[in-house]
Formats: structure tokens, sequence, C-alpha cells
């Protein structure tokens, strides 16, 4: 039997870019030291957020192919949570069912399973995107790390090509406590050694196996309240639909730099397609509710990401001194798979309701 080459693609949610050393994080310094990392961060794509960065690690495509330009879907015109339609791109596990090439997913946060279109991939865990109830979960509802691995360790990794996975539980303790801090440290130490767990399911293949571990975005502080971006818009009778995304928003609709710039809480905006406008005001600030977290993510600020490479496969050297010359960007890396998994050049667009879960 020929021994399949084994790519591993694992996201710690928000983890710090900046915090791997040997004391905290053993695991990804041990990593980084056998392969490469970026010490400067990777960058992420706009809105900094989980969903549209899981869309192009999956895809990558940035938002206006993807079109999941926050944590909805624009696709259609609407805004609809990206977890019930997922990307408008081909993903790897669609690539990889149409090459014959076995894929796993696993996630803590589960709406990521539709967001990834991973109910495409050999098997995905939890099961269509809902947690199992006796799932160990976070104080914000997500599966914890410990829930994941249990869900990991019911799969059949025989023969797995691509195996992508998400730990949640340092985004939803640098909500809770701020982007740094003694919690959000033990969190981190906590989920390094998670992934370690992880990895120790693959060792006995690590010649064959090439792992890189990234993070979607970062965090930044809010303390200055939030903004209702899109309450006045309506009392400024703007035909322009807000969707408010952390220390961001979308604006959606025909309007120029200037008329954004005009607008309360805004200080600066970006064009991220035709009629889609992301825009951010002063650190400290978000839009819409104050939800009483300690951080949120979003804005340019927060594009950060951690990016590791490692494991024995000799393509593991190779794309660890690219991303030791220069910050990856999040677009970059599903083609990394697809040249390791021979799955061809890019995403296409997908068959329409092809990711739809409703
Ligand atoms: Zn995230």
């Amino acid at each position: 039997m020929v021994k399949r080459d084994t790519i591993l693609f694992g996201v710690l949610d928000a983890f710090p870019h900046d915090q791997i050393n040997a004391e905290n994080t053993p695991t990804l310094w041990s990593l980084a030291q056998e392969g490469g990392w970026a010490p400067g961060g990777g960058r992420a794509i706009l809105a900094a957020s989980t969903y549209p960065n899981h869309a192009t690690f999956v895809t990558g495509d940035d938002p206006s192919r993807h079109l999941i330009y926050t944590n909805r879907s624009w696709a259609g015109g609407e805004p609809r949570p990206a977890e019930e339609v997922g990307p408008a791109t081909s993903t790897l596990f669609d690539e990889c069912r149409a090459a014959g090439r076995k894929s796993l997913a696993f996630f803590g946060d589960q709406n990521l399973v539709g967001v990834c279109g991973a109910e495409k991939a050999d098997e995905h865990w939890p099961p269509r995107g809902v947690l199992p109830d006796d799932a160990a979960k976070g104080a914000l509802g997500y599966g914890a790390d410990r829930a994941v691995i249990e869900g990991l360790d019911g799969m059949d990794l025989a023969d797995a090509e691509l195996v992508f996975f998400q730990l949640d539980e340092v985004d939803t303790a640098r909500h809770l406590h701020g982007p740094h801090g003694d919690e959000v440290l033990e969190q981190c130490r906590a989920t390094d050694a998670a992934l370690g767990e992880v990895l120790e399911r693959f060792r006995s293949r690590w010649e064959r196996t090439l792992l890189i571990v990234v993070s979607d975005h970062d965090h930044e502080a809010v303390d200055r309240g939030a903004v209702d971006l899109a309450a006045e818009v309506r009392a400024k009778g703007l035909n322009l639909r807000v969707d408010h995304e952390g220390t961001a928003a979308l604006v959606a609709g025909e309007t120029s730099r200037s008329e954004l710039l005009a607008l309360t809480g805004v200080e600066d905006a970006a064009l991220l397609a035709p009629g889609f406008h992301l825009v951010w005001g002063p650190p400290g600030q978000q839009y819409g509710f104050d939800w009483g977290l300690a951080a949120q993510h979003g804005s340019p600020r927060t594009m950060s990401q951690l990016a590791v490479a490692a494991g024995g496969h000799p393509a593991a050297a190779k794309i660890a001194r690219e991303i030791g010359a220069a910050p990856p960007h999040a677009t970059s890396w599903a083609n990394r798979v697809r040249a390791f998994l021979d799955l061809g050049d890019g995403s296409e667009p997908r068959a329409s309701g092809s990711g739809a879960r409703s």
C-alpha cells in the first residue's frame, strides 16, 4: 500500500502571533525551531474576523469572491449567517472530494463547519455544525479545546491527506479578559498543550507530514463604547446597509469615501469590492452594541496572524523559509495546500446552494 502524505492545517483562533516562546508555548516554540515561522506575523484579510478569514483559508480567495465579508455572507445581496451559506467559491474540501483525497475537519467554533463548507470533508466534527449536548463548551458557547480533541478521536485518521482544525478558546479568553494579560497567557499555554495533543495523533507519520499553524486575527481593547452606525445611516436617510463587525463595520451600497468619513465614529475606510466598504474608528471604539467584552477585532489594527510551518515532509522547509522571509497573506495558504495535494490551480464558483445547510 502506498503511504500517503498528510497536510495538517490548524487554526488557533486569535492566538497572538508574538507570544511564541520556549517557556509558555513549548509546542509552538519547538515547531518554529524545527521548521520556521513568521516572527512579525502574517496578514489577515479584512474584515479581520473569524468567518471571512476561515473562508479565505479554505478557498484562497478574498471576500470579493467567497462573499463572506463579515461573519455573514452577502451572496444574493442580503446578509445571511455565513454558516448557512458557506463560501461562494470551491473549498479545499470540495476539491479533495473531487480528486479522491481523504479530508477531515474538526472545529471548536461549531459554525465553522458551515462557514468552511466542511460537510464535504470525508468526516467533520461537530456533526452538521451542532455541538453535542455533552461536549465541553467555553464561556461564549463554542466547543472547548478538550471537546475538539474528543471529536478528533472519533475519526478514522488512516490515509487522511488533508486534516483541517480550529481551536477556539484563546479567542474567547481575549474577548472576555482583554488582548493580553494573565488569563490570556494561561489560555495560550493550555491551547499550546492541546495543539500538542492533536499532533501526537500524527507523530507516527511525521516524516510524511506538512504542518501549518496559523491564527485568524488579533484583538484590540474596547473601552470607548459603541457607535451605532446603522442608526446614523438611517437618521441621515442614506440608502446604505450596515453590518457591525466588532471594531469595524461593513457598509454595503453606493457611497464614497468622503461620505463615509463624514459619519460619526468613522476614521478610515477601505473598498473591499464594488459596493462594499469596510470602515473603522479610533482605537477602543466598537460598532453596534457594547457587549461588555474587553476586546474585539475586525479593524486593520487586528490583522496580525500567527504563521508556523513544520513537519518532516520536504515541503515544510521550503514554506518555513518563505514565511520567514516575507509575511504570508491569508490568501496564500490554500494554494500551498493545493500544490501539496496536487489539487489544481484554484477555486471555482460553487454550484448554487452547495454549501447551504438550511
Ligand atoms: Zn477568530
